[in-house]
């Protein structure tokens, strides 16, 4: 017997009408590429939106159409995510950051229709034009002040102008809530990027989930700055749930640099932020330098990569809280999220701090199975550990436009994250390590991770990698590369004084490696297979010399 409820779906545009009819003097800031702070309201937003809806309906597009966006954390990628989702067309971000190669692969793969850009990403459309021919339209998100002549788009058009003349009232489609709404490719770190196609009710489910207080916690009282990209994973939903609950929204453009989020933090009073460990790297050393503390910023949501325990004590420092959390293009993003219980206010605050360093307990919605090498769940003792599966409405069930996928036929109806992971009765999880980068030496595995908070927290230490170096007795063994601060000298002997006590002794690192700077992937994490190879080529000879003896 069914209920008697009414069948209403979820849809993106349902956030934005919401947002519309109560919300309408809640404010969007964004810093342009243009220069300056751009501010109107989610009122006007939704204006302008509709405007770009009937737009959109005049270049003639089919429902499920690809629309692609090539563009920073700003108010027009707002209009574009509303807008080409709500019309039923499919809002795919790009990631500037990936290779050329890369970039034309996915609007290849993806088949857009049209494509919009930031002026900053100007350089990657033209050298990509010729691979751009059958396109619909290429759209130049600014005004015509600021418009290109560029000789490589004869046909380019004007964000500002293709809305201009367009009404700016529109009727929102009604459609299965399970229809594709947005489309974004994984970083490709193992093989081609691979296209995750989220879904209506899938992106509205995730933004009432990460809402929730145990989860990220969002009021209207807020004032959110999402510094993870608008064109990685949906910047995390935050662009959704800001418009839900009707928070203050603070888009930091291209600036990502300590100085401007301080500034911009600082100027529009932002009380919650997030991104991945990086960026808040710059920020509290920017900080640090000047001798600056924040005065309105309350909460900071980490993930994307382990957050080293000195970053939340930096923070907590700063009377800031932080929230660890962790997500993948998959899982669109958050599955996890640390939040304490009330039994562990009583807890020491290093067991609260290794606690908060975890990647969290699961929101509901997912379920979590640690699979051991049999298959079957491991013990919740948070010692036992395997391969980390998961699956919920908001993870992807397969990839767009790639039939076979080895991660969901491992454990049909599930998705193997390929994280190592330990879960304790609480369900805490941790990270052990991703499986490729976990150190197999003399049959035990050693965690990268670990062996990396501890180096971060060395004085002399700016950004630390473990990975493993063949080794002819053990298999593999572990050597440290870092990147020092600047003046700072750190040996060998330093290394072993430095991790004695703190960790069994054959896990200590065999050697260190000192490099100017650590390669990073697009999503600005850093990039093992790299690493791997600067050790690889050091074993070589080819490499510089490093070596610490
Ligand atoms: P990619 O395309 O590189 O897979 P994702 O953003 O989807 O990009 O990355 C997902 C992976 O990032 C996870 O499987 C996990 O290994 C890592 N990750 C995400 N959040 C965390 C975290 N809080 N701590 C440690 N690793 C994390």
């Amino acid at each position: 017997m069914l209920g008697t409820m009414m069948d209403v779906p979820l849809l993106l545009s349902s956030i934005l009408r919401h947002a519309e009819a109560y919300h309408s003097d809640g404010e969007v800031v964004s810093a342009t590429v243009e220069g300056g702070l751009h501010r109107y309201t989610y009122g006007e937003l939704s204006k302008r939106t509709k405007k770009l809806a009937n737009a959109l309906a005049r270049m003639g597009l089919e429902p499920g159409d690809r629309v692609g966006t090539l563009a920073w954390n700003g108010y027009r990628h707002m209009e574009l995510y509303f807008g080409v989702s709500g019309s039923g067309f499919v809002c795919h971000t790009i990631n500037p950051r990936l290779f050329r190669e890369q970039i034309a692969y996915i609007i290849h793969n993806a088949a857009d229709s049209v494509l919009f850009f930031d002026l900053t990403f100007l350089p990657i459309v033209e050298e990509l034009a010729g691979q751009l021919k059958d396109l619909k339209a290429i759209v130049a998100m600014t005004d015509e002040a600021h418009m290109p002549k560029s000789e490589a788009l004869p046909g380019l058009l004007c964000y500002e102008t293709l809305i201009a003349d367009e009404p700016d009232s529109f009727e929102w489609p009604a459609f299965d809530e399970n229809t594709a709404s947005s489309l974004c490719y994984t970083s490709g770190t193992t093989g081609d990027p691979k296209g995750v196609l989220y879904s209506h009710r899938s992106c509205v489910l995730h933004a009432m989930a990460i809402t929730m207080p145990d989860a990220f916690g969002f009021s209207a009282a807020d004032v959110i700055a999402p510094i993870v990209p608008m064109f990685h994973v949906n910047a995390w939903g935050l662009p959704f749930v800001g418009a839900m609950v009707g928070a203050k929204l603070v888009l930091p453009g291209a600036h990502l640099d300590g100085a401007s989020l301080y500034h911009l933090f600082e100027g529009e009073k932002v009380s919650f932020t997030a991104g991945v460990p990086t960026v808040w790297l710059g920020l509290l050393d920017w900080m640090d330098t000047h001798g600056r503390s924040f005065t309105s910023l309350k909460r900071v949501v980490i993930g994307g990569s382990a957050t080293p325990p000195i970053m939340i004590s930096r923070f907590h420092n700063m009377g800031v809280k932080v929230r660890h959390a962790w997500g993948m293009t998959e899982t669109s993003p958050v599955g996890l999220a640390a939040a304490l219980k009330p039994k562990h206010e009583a807890l020491e605050p290093e067991a609260k701090l290794a606690l908060e360093c975890k990647q969290g307990r699961p929101l509901f919605g997912m379920e979590f199975r640690v699979a051991g090498a049999d298959g079957q769940q491991v013990a919740r003792d948070g010692k036992s550990f395997g391969a980390m599966m998961v699956r919920g409405p908001w993870v992807a069930a397969s990839y767009f436009n790639t039939p076979h996928s080895p991660a969901h036929e491992e454990m049909p109806g599930w998705f193997n994250t390929g994280d190592v992971v330990t879960q304790d009765e609480d369900g805490f999880i941790q990270i052990v390590d991703r499986t490729k980068d976990v150190v197999k030496s003399g049959g035990e595995w050693i965690s990268s991770i670990e062996l990396e908070n501890i180096a971060q927290a060395h004085p002399a230490i700016q950004e630390a990698a473990i990975v493993a170096k063949p080794d002819a007795r053990w298999g593999e063994r572990p050597v440290l590369v870092v990147v020092l601060k600047p003046g700072a000298s750190f040996t060998r002997a330093d290394m072993r004084a430095h991790y004695e006590g703190k960790i069994a002794k054959w896990t200590i690192p065999d050697d260190v490696v000192i490099v100017p700077e650590l390669p990073h992937t697009a999503t600005g994490k850093l990039s093992k297979k790299a690493v791997r190879q600067i050790i690889l080529e050091q074993i070589s000879g080819n490499g510089p010399e490093a070596f610490m003896s």
